[in-house]
């Protein structure tokens, strides 16, 4: 159960998808940083366990658990396991996401369908899986991770485009029908991270890979998180887009 004497003010038991690299690790640290507890998930099982101990000498709280996005079965655990050890789920942040970028003429089909596979599905798993127990407390908060790519479609960028607009419907929708959860999207430009790692496209990463000179600190996504989790329970901060002032 939760320890009492935890920095934060009103520390929450935070669950943070794909947080073994770029935005979700630094959420991570920031978090924990302020009190929080905070349950890590990725497939990356070392990196997470790294993270959990590095957040721990800094006498953080931190529970790593192995977790894929793209089985229901692997994120009601990963829920069941937070719930289990702390008996509640505050926050739910669905970050995990993979941006293999192509034309659609390229046809690379497996991409498009990871990127619904994690992007939107896995948001949806996450969902799923928190919305009883944040149901029966009568009180929780899920911020999904969008992207600028979930306000404008940009050339290779339209199956990715289509699964962050759908991260935004489905926000509203969700946002719309409960009078008890709190909803956030974030909408990060280009931000420090291993994302474009996920791009096969070797043309297309190289353009990309030439724009991220002017990308923001992945701790930028985290301090947006950190704002809107802090609010008032009665204040539900809806939409942040958080970008490079350099951005177009
Ligand atoms: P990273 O590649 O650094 O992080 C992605 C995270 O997602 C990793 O921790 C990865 O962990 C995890 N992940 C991928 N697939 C799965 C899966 N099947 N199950 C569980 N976790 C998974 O990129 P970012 O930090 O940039 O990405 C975080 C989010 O931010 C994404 O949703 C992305 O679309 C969004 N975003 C990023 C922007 C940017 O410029 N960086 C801009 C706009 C939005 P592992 O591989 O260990 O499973």
């Amino acid at each position: 159960m939760i320890d009492s004497s935890a920095k934060a003010a009103a520390p929450k038991v935070v669950l943070i998808t794909g947080a073994s690299s770029g935005i979700g690790e630094a959420t991570a640290r920031r978090l924990a940083a302020a009190g929080h507890h905070v349950v890590l998930g990725a497939r990356r099982a070392d990196r997470l366990h790294a993270l959990a101990k590095e957040i721990e000498t800094r006498a953080g709280d931190a529970f790593a658990l192995d977790l894929d996005v793209t089985d229901p079965g692997s994120v009601r655990s990963f829920v069941a396991a937070a719930h289990e050890r702390y008996g509640r789920v505050d926050v739910l942040v669905n970050n995990a996401g993979v941006m293999p970028l192509s034309r659609l003429d390229a046809l690379r089909v497996d991409e498009w369908d990871r990127m619904i596979d994690v992007n939107l599905r896995g948001v949806l798993h996450g969902i799923a899986a928190v919305l009883p127990i944040m149901g029966a407390q009568r009180e929780g908060h899920i911020v999904n991770i969008s992207s600028v790519s979930g306000l404008r479609v940009d050339p290779t960028a339209a199956v990715y485009s289509a699964t962050k607009y759908a991260v935004r419907a489905l926000s509203e929708g969700l946002r719309q029908e409960s009078r008890d959860l709190r909803v956030t999207v974030i909408s990060p430009g280009l931000t420090r991270s291993e994302l474009t790692e996920s791009i096969g496209d070797r043309g297309v990463k190289g353009a990309v890979e030439g724009q991220m000179g002017i990308a923001i600190p992945a701790t930028a996504i985290g301090d947006a998180i950190l704002y809107a989790i802090s609010q008032p329970a009665e204040v539900d901060v809806n939409e942040l887009v958080v970008r490079p002032t350099a951005q177009g």
